[in-house]
């Protein structure tokens, strides 16, 4: 048993008993971590209500060997989450976030660049920043840092440079857009405007502290967020369920 101290994203937080929960985190040095909080429901317990979703907390916790839960013994907070007091819209990008990175990440494979983007984020949607270029610049940040990026500038397949052209063919499974010459044959293929690729490939290779700068007009925006999304429920096996709610309403 060792104790081991970091900053954590909650992304998640279940009653576990009268006063007790079960949270997941997601922290800058161990990855995902799932941890018993004691004594968290109780209204002066030692957690100063730090365990609540989407705060930032520095923490303390005391890992367990095999598959038992980790113990959480600290927790002070840094930062709450306050988009629900602004829109909806910023409230669900948010939850989308958390889903995002319990799907998407595994328990005790540590991504700090990812924890770093992630945190940045959840402080712009509070700050009011432009909610799509940040949803659109963390989903393929997180694909990259995992190593799922999809290929936007180069044939899936073949690796062959893209002719330009005014739609690609863009492949579910291979992981990217496809030359004619290989796209025969091919399933699980969405056709996607050039302009919505090279915004993809642009966003994928800019620095998060300059995603919210970055313009996207709305049309651009649901296109680049439709093929993402695609692309993530193959990964996933599943759609995300934050999914419907992104656009601000269940559609
Ligand atoms: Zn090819």
């Amino acid at each position: 048993m060792s104790s081991e101290k970091t900053t954590a994203i909650v992304l998640r937080v279940v009653d576990f008993s009268e006063t007790s929960v079960v949270t997941t985190l997601f922290t800058e040095h161990f990855g995902k971590v799932s941890a018993l909080a004691k004594g968290a429901r109780r209204p002066k317990g030692p957690f100063e209500n730090a365990i609540d979703l989407l705060a930032v907390a520095r923490i303390v916790f005391i890992r367990k060997s095999s598959d038992a839960l980790d113990l959480l013994t600290e927790a002070k907070l840094e930062r709450r989450f306050r988009s629900a007091e602004r829109s909806l819209e910023r409230l669900y990008a948010g939850f989308y976030l958390a889903e995002l990175l319990t799907e998407m990440t595994d328990t005790g494979d540590p991504h700090p660049e990812l924890f770093h983007a992630s945190n940045r984020v959840l402080a712009e949607l509070d700050a009011g920043s432009p909610v799509a270029p940040l949803v659109a610049g963390i989903e393929l940040f997180a694909l990259r840092d995992l190593g799922h990026l999809p290929l936007l500038t180069e044939c899936a397949i073949c690796g062959n440079e893209l002719v330009k052209a005014a739609r690609y063919p863009f492949a579910l499974v291979a992981g990217g857009v496809l030359c004619p010459r290989c796209r025969p044959g091919q399933r699980h293929v969405v056709s996607v405007r050039a302009e919505v690729i090279e915004a993809m490939h642009g966003l994928s290779q800019a620095a998060p502290e300059t995603w919210s700068s970055i313009a996207l007009e709305p049309k651009l925006a649901g296109e680049m967020r439709a093929v993402t999304q695609h692309y993530l429920a193959h990964h996933l096996g599943h759609r995300c369920k934050m999914h419907r709610w992104l656009s601000g309403r269940p559609a």
